[in-house]
């Protein structure tokens, strides 16, 4: 087994602390990754502090991977010790489900094995993520990292990043479409990145003006201040796409109007509790909407070469382990520009 130093919350209400467990040897199989640093994502604090009601304690949160390979097993052939590589939010899948034997396996039928608050295959260990040293994970749920982008801003594609381009992707997204992305956060600002980058008329839609001036560099062309209702009236029946990455409670159907006839709101974001629809805001127009969870291995490693060619990375404040519990504060009141990233050499 591999001692390994990590940060781990022992309960919803607990501080984040330094935490030493072990992980697997490298098997046939496997890659170990010497971690570099490591996103925190919304949906660490999520289940950090059990809002979605389905946490295990210890935890060490962390699905933005990215790091450098020290060791690899006898069967793999993608990766060689030196090699820069990433991973993302889960580890494994059954494999032979259809969703699986489509490449999409973030919705295998039997869930993915996620990379931390989870059990792995074998049914009893538990996984443990990124805010560590090291991690052991098989090649096959192991991206292909850039060497020539700055690592700390590659960390959070590996879910911000992914979780954003599989929706436009999906959905069909194409140039000269207007969309609106709703939350200018760590998805959000990926989101309008992307989005723009496929010749998309990007709008932000924000709960503030203190954002506005980063969303003009980061590719958007206008900037609605949502708290005033009047602005949102002004834009009713006018957008192609809407994608919602919102972490908290908010009302969708104020954002339902504004799409055209047949246009599709996408929400990415995953708030403590459900969301009420009116039916009328979808009908009158054949509005509709839809959800969507990250992306499988395939179009991960197709976003990362693909913002790789165009230069895309993540806008980041690189910290400390020592800084957690304050980037988590502050991340929960929409103050951070735009992801944290932890340093693991701070660990
Ligand atoms: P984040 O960095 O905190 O960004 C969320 C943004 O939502 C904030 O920056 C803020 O934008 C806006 N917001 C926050 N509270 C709001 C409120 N009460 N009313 C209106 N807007 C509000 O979070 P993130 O890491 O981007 O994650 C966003 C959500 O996506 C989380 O729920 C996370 O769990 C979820 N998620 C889903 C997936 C998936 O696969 N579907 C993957 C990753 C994350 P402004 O400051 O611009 O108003
Ligand atoms: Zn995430």
């Amino acid at each position: 087994m591999i001692e390994t130093k990590g940060y781990a919350t022992h309960g919803a209400k607990e501080a984040l602390k330094p935490f030493s467990f072990q992980r697997r040897d490298v098997g046939a199989d496997d890659v170990l990754i010497d971690i570099h640093y490591c996103g925190i994502c919304h949906s660490d604090i999520h289940q950090a502090r059990n809002e979605w009601g389905q946490s295990t304690y210890p935890m060490v949160p962390g699905h933005e991977i990215v790091g450098k390979v020290s060791a690899v097993g006898a069967n793999v052939r993608g990766f060689k010790v030196g090699d820069l590589a990433g991973v993302g939010c889960f580890v494994d899948s059954c494999g032979v489900c259809p969703s699986c034997r489509e490449g999409e396996e973030q919705y295998c039928d039997q869930s993915p094995v996620w990379t931390y608050n989870a059990v792995e295959k074998d049914g009893k260990t538990p996984t443990y993520g990124g805010y560590s040293q090291k991690i052991v994970v098989k090649e096959k749920y192991c991206l292909r990292v850039s060497p020539n982008l700055p690592l700390s801003h590659v960390a959070p594609l590996l879910c911000a990043g992914i979780t954003t381009y599989s929706p436009l992707r999906h959905f069909g997204v194409k140039s000269g479409d207007k969309v609106g992305v709703v939350g200018l956060g760590g998805l959000g600002h990926m989101g309008v990145k992307l989005a723009a980058s496929m010749g998309a008329r990007v709008t932000v839609f924000s709960t503030s003006d203190k954002k506005a001036a980063d969303s003009k560099r980061l590719g958007a062309e206008s900037f609605v201040v949502t708290r005033d209702p009047g602005n949102m009236a002004a834009l009713a029946n006018s957008f192609d796409f809407i994608l919602d990455t919102v972490s908290a409670p908010h009302d969708i159907n104020a954002y339902l109007n504004l799409l055209r006839r047949d246009g599709q709101l996408v929400f990415v974001g995953v708030p403590e509790k459900p969301i009420e629809v009116q039916p009328f805001a979808m009908i009158g127009k054949r509005r509709s909407m839809a959800a969507s969870l990250i992306g499988g291995i395939r179009e991960t490693q197709e976003m990362l070469d693909y913002c790789a060619s165009k230069g895309i990375t993540s806008d980041v404040e690189v910290i400390g382990v020592d800084r957690i519990m304050e980037a988590y504060d502050r991340t929960v009141k929409g103050d951070v520009r735009y992801r944290f990233v932890i340093d693991m050499k701070t660990l």
